[in-house]
């Protein structure tokens, strides 16, 4: 092999630059010595001048000595000078052949070097040959990965045949250190370039697709991102053009109402999560009016909210006296309840029920109770709930669904723990679609009620700080597990007197005050007052009473306001005007006046009230007829009195044969009054005896018990209601069966003291009483003769 010759030439030092053979590359040029050079060698013809060009060791030098450029480089020609600026060249230059430089000049305007030709040792042709198919192979790979390596590397390294000049051009694209390249220059072997080549080719292949990898996870979440970004944007877009553009923007608000509402942490979180539906729904859907209406009621229930309870007994039973009269009883165990609450605030006490009839204060007490204590106030009535649901709400699948009434008076309360009246408990219905009372049972149990799942609401609510209480007129219709969790306290009913008192120290200043009339001396006397609860309305409460003075002031302040004057101080004879003819008689005198009417007692939800009983007789055959919409227990009652004087006809001077030739009929009037239960038994069969004896009944007695055949009287409930409604009847004597003398202890002084009470064990013993003296004007019915005949006897 012939060495191939030395050659003396021009030397440009690159810096951070390594040419190889057989690669083109720009280069800039700058510096003076090196733009001198370039000039000079390119004098007279662009193209093919020939210089040597070597990396020098150290780029910050500036006129590197023959030490600092690195002892291999190439020998090249020059394809192209731009000049780029005055002192400044781009020079492409092609790497023509490796060379080793020895002999440096530094000559007059640039240095020059003896350039020795490296051979180039090929060895075994069969391995250099899958050398280089090898690098081309991880070459194109590289390139493929490469984002900053041109595509055009990929058809120079295709045009490379030649393995040596394959492994060059690789290299010169790598992208190594200058330290690395000039290794890859000085090596003189090949087949060992190549190698290194290919590791460095494989090396940059892994770094790139670990980058590559990472990349696409960074790329992945960025366009989830992204998409998302772009989606919202055109929602909001095309929520715009539909012209619900503030919708998006209202939504904000819930944001804030959400951090206020101070929510537990599950009920947050479902409020964001129905808060972020909204977000995505179309603001025109069902479900989106659904899901809204439901947020509203998250964000606006009282989920923290408390109110802070004024503990102090002396001030709680001045508030309770003030708002009512008497009610002794109620206001001590009331009290007792605070003061239990004050020692024991975490004690879980019985739940209080205020049972009586209506208009005697349940519910104001309730007001009275949440002042006392200065707590919010709620009533929700339960009179005729029969679905689980209104306690509990509807699952929200249901169009229209709501919550229930025990949710929906929290809202209103704004508190989590008002005074929570439930009103009408006895009115509680029970049907299929589930038993309010069990939903209701769940809501007071001091053990679960901390977590309360209404359907609609889903997430629990809590209600034990809640003081409920609640109301009924009756306790019989109490559904019986609910009766058990409840302490029932009894009002049943004022007296004249009373009525008297609460009008003259609430009622009339409360309506004076309401109608603007309480500074103007305006007063009603006793007399009026009486009349008022005498003759316009007959009531165990005082409900219609205050109603009547309500229409009183509203009289006497239209007078005020026509600028007329009125008169002032309210007697008897004012009332007509303003209230209207009386609406009550007594009509005690007027009802008994012939023979078979007794006054019975009833004992109904409104409290007590008196009950004709008439009888009469015409003839027929033996038929008895019951009418005014009687109880099948009052149907059995009648019977058994009608067989107990038919037994006994002889002794009360009814001719037995009377029977088998009349019907008797026996009417109890007030159709609208449900009448049932066993205890008119007396009545009735004092109602017969004197029908069939032409006796007269006294017309200020009255009578309540039941009667067994024998003519045994039984007790009976509800005896202090019904002396109350006696006495406000202006009745004198009531008949009571004796086992009922445990009862009396109830009853007000003021009616015993006005009333004479008889005690009795047999029926006779009332019929004795009240039974007036046959007279020749009402002789005994004989059967078939019509009542206005005259007496055929004496
Ligand atoms: P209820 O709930 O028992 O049907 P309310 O509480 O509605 O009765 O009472 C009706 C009216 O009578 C209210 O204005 C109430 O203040 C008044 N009232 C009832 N009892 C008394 C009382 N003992 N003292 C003063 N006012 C009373």
């Amino acid at each position: 092999m012939s060495r191939k010759p030395s050659m003396i030439l021009p030397v440009l030092p690159l810096r951070n630059l390594v040419l190889f053979p057989g690669v083109v590359m720009p280069v800039d040029v700058g510096r003076a010595r090196s733009l001198q050079l370039i000039e000079e060698i390119t004098k007279g013809r662009a193209q093919g001048a020939r210089l040597a060009v070597g990396t020098q060791r150290d780029p910050d030098v500036d006129e590197p000595s023959a030490e600092e450029i690195h002892p291999v480089g190439v020998v090249a020609e020059i394809v192209k000078v731009v000049r780029v600026a005055e002192m400044r060249l781009t020079v492409v230059l092609r790497g023509l052949e490796r060379v080793r430089f020895e002999g440096f000049n530094e000559g007059e305007k640039f240095p020059r070097v003896t350039c020795l030709p490296v051979e180039e040792s090929l060895g075994s042709g069969v391995e250099v040959q899958g050398l280089a198919m090898a690098v081309r192979d991880a070459a194109k790979q590289l390139i493929s990965l490469a984002p900053d390596i041109p595509d055009e590397a990929a058809r120079i390294v295709d045009q490379a045949q030649d393995p040596a000049r394959l492994g060059d051009v690789a290299a010169s694209y790598l992208d190594i250190t200058v330290d690395e390249k000039l290794e890859l220059l000085g090596e003189s072997d090949v087949g060992k370039r190549l190698q290194r080549v290919l590791q460095h080719l494989r090396h940059r292949s892994e770094v790139y697709k670990v980058k590559e990898k990472i990349d696409s996870q960074v790329r992945a979440e960025f366009t989830r991102h992204q998409r998302e970004a772009v989606l919202r944007q055109k929602l909001k877009a095309l929520q715009e053009d539909l012209g619900e553009g503030e919708e998006g923007d209202d939504l904000g608000e819930f944001e804030e109402k959400i951090v206020k509402a101070q929510m537990t942490p599950e009920v947050e979180k479902q409020a964001r999560k129905q808060l972020e539906r909204l977000r995505q729904m179309p603001a025109q859907s069902a479900e989106y009016t659904v899901t809204r209406t439901y947020l509203e009621w998250l964000v606006e229930l009282p989920w923290s909210k408390l109110t802070e309870d004024h503990l102090d007994l002396g001030a709680a039973r001045r508030i309770l006296d003030e708002d009512h009269y008497d009610l002794e009883k109620v206001k001590k165990r009331i009290l007792e309840y605070l003061a239990v609450r004050k020692l024991k605030p975490d004690k879980k006490g019985p739940i209080l029920c205020l049972a009586g009839p209506p208009g005697v204060g349940k519910t104001s007490l309730g007001k009275s109770i949440a002042r006392a204590l200065g707590r919010q106030f709620v009533r929700i009535s339960l009179g005729g709930v029969r679905d689980e649901a209104e306690v509990r709400g509807h699952r929200r699948t249901y169009i229209g669904a709501l919550p229930g009434r025990i949710i929906q008076g929290m809202r209103k309360a704004g508190v989590r723990n008002p005074v929570f009246i439930l009103d009408e408990l006895d009115k509680l219905g029970h049907d299929w679609t589930g038993d309010p009372a069990a939903a209701l049972l769940e809501a007071l149990d001091p053990e679960q009620n901390n977590q309360f799942s209404d359907h609609y609401v889903e997430v629990p609510f809590d209600l034990s700080q809640v003081m409920f209480i609640g109301t009924a007129n009756q306790i019989e219709p109490i559904p019986p597990a609910l009766k058990d969790r409840l302490e029932i306290l009894e009002i049943p009913g004022y007296t004249r007197n009373e009525k008297l008192k609460i009008a003259r120290d609430h009622l009339v200043p409360k309506q004076l005050k309401e109608h603007g009339l309480d500074d103007k001396g305006m007063s009603l006397t006793d007399a009026a007052l009486y009349e008022v609860i005498d003759r316009y309305t007959r009531e165990a409460g005082v409900r219609n009473m205050e109603r009547e003075l309500a229409s009183l002031c509203r009289a006497v302040a239209v007078v005020v306001a026509e600028g007329g004057t009125p008169k002032w101080n309210v007697d008897v004879g004012d009332l007509a005007g303003p209230l209207g003819p009386v609406k009550f008689w007594p009509e005690m005198a007027e009802r008994t006046e012939v023979p078979g009417v007794t006054t019975g007692l009833a004992w109904t939800e409104s409290g007590g009230d008196i009950l004709f009983i008439e009888a009469t007789t015409m003839p027929g055959k033996s038929q008895f007829i019951l009418t005014g919409h009687l109880g099948d227990v009052m149907q059995e009652s009648a019977q058994a009195a009608l067989t107990y004087v038919r037994a006994r006809s002889e002794r009360f001077g009814i001719e037995p044969s009377f029977f088998e030739k009349s019907d008797i009929h026996v009417h109890v009037p007030s159709g609208a009054i449900p009448k049932d239960g066993p205890s008119a038994g007396v009545a009735i069969a004092t109602a017969l005896v004197s029908l069939l004896s032409g006796r007269r009944v006294r017309s200020d007695v009255a009578m309540t018990g039941e009667i067994t055949l024998r003519g045994n009287v039984l007790p009976i409930g509800g005896v202090k209601e019904k002396t109350l409604a006696a006495h406000r009847a202006g009745i004198k004597r009531v008949f009571l069966p004796a086992q009922n003398a445990k009862d009396l202890v109830d009853v007000p002084k003021e009616i015993l003291d006005a009333m004479t009470i008889t005690l009795v064990k047999r029926v006779e013993e009332v019929i004795d009483a009240v039974l007036e003296p046959a007279s020749a004007a009402t002789p005994p019915r004989r059967p078939t003769e019509p009542a206005s005949q005259p007496p055929a006897t004496a």
